[in-house]
């Protein structure tokens, strides 16, 4: 096996040899660990016949690894200072494909029907340029990708919301528009030094395995998640106050409010932060005809 890239030493040459100075505006933290590595591919449970999607290779630190358990690797790499020190750093692997692109720009579904066109197990294993998590993670869950599922290395403080069920406090409409699509856990946390350079904030990796169908069935997404939103957005008021100031159209709201709050069983004094996904969905399905 091929010496790892993610030792300290290693990677410090790496750099070395290419002069690569880190940009914290892209969100360049380099694991340097591969214990860590290894932890985080094996949650992803991939097999020979799998496909693995990664954002930010940065040197390559991950992919060897994911290079190693899957059988094809197609990375997203916005900094083009990377290239060539990918192409170097990766040249002992044959099944990975590294693509020049923002991921939040990149056209993920033809890449995978022309690199992966066989493959029936795709997962996405990444650690995240954390400046752009969350907008990642709604792109590729609700893009309709052929993917299982992602785990992905994120600022513990955003794993925690995203995995967190109702009545606790990080529990907001960001776990609501995740658990939408899947099931969100937290598979390990991650201390600060096995970075270079090391970030600010502790980290996390979290699971997410795509539902088949949504947990709740609702008459249009878009409102569905207008009304999570809604209802989050001044944490200590009342649902039915959040829902008077949040939602914009519709005359005589209060009254449609409290209508829609009574015939879904949701007591108006309530906070958003109470309601499961479920009621969720029956409320917004109450106010769709209110508001449309
Ligand atoms: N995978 C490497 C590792 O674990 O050592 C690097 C991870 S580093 C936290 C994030 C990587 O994402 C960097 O290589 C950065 O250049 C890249 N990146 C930042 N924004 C991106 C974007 N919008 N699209 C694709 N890659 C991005």
């Amino acid at each position: 096996m091929n010496k790892d890239i993610a030792t300290p030493i290693r990677t410090k040459e790496i750099l070395n040899k290419y002069g690569f100075s880190f940009k914290k505006s892209l969100g360049q933290n380099f694991i340097i660990d591969p214990n860590i590595l290894r932890n985080i591919v094996q949650h992803a449970h991939l097999t020979e016949e799998s496909g693995a999607i990664e954002v930010g290779p940065g040197i390559g630190a991950l992919t060897e690894h994911l290079a190693r358990a899957a059988k094809k690797v197609v990375a997203f790499e916005i900094d083009q200072r990377l290239l060539p020190v990918l192409e170097d750093t990766l040249s002992p692997y044959n099944n990975v494909r590294v693509v020049h692109s923002d991921i939040l720009k990149a056209d993920v579904q033809s890449v995978i029907e022309q690199e992966m066109p066989d493959l029936k197990d795709i997962m996405v294993v990444a650690n995240l340029p954390y400046y752009v998590t969350t907008p990642i993670l709604i792109k590729l869950l609700t893009e309709n990708l052929p993917i299982r599922g992602l785990v992905v290395m994120m600022q513990k403080e955003v794993a925690d919301r995203i995995t967190a069920q109702p009545g606790t406090k990080n529990y907001g409409s960001l776990s609501i528009a995740i658990q939408y699509y899947g099931t969100a856990e937290v598979a390990m946390i991650v201390p600060k030094t096995v970075f270079m350079p090391q970030p600010n904030v502790d980290s996390a990796v979290i699971r997410i395995i795509k539902h088949d169908q949504p947990p709740v069935k609702v008459i249009t997404e878009e409102f569905f998640f207008e009304v999570t939103r809604a209802s989050f957005a001044q944490r200590r008021k009342t649902i039915l106050n959040n829902l008077q100031s949040g939602l914009t159209k519709g005359k005589e709201k209060k009254q449609y409010i409290l209508d829609a709050l009574e015939s879904s069983g949701i007591d108006p004094s309530r906070r958003g932060e109470t309601l499961s996904i479920e009621e969720f969905g029956k409320l917004a399905d109450a106010l769709y005809p209110y508001f449309f």
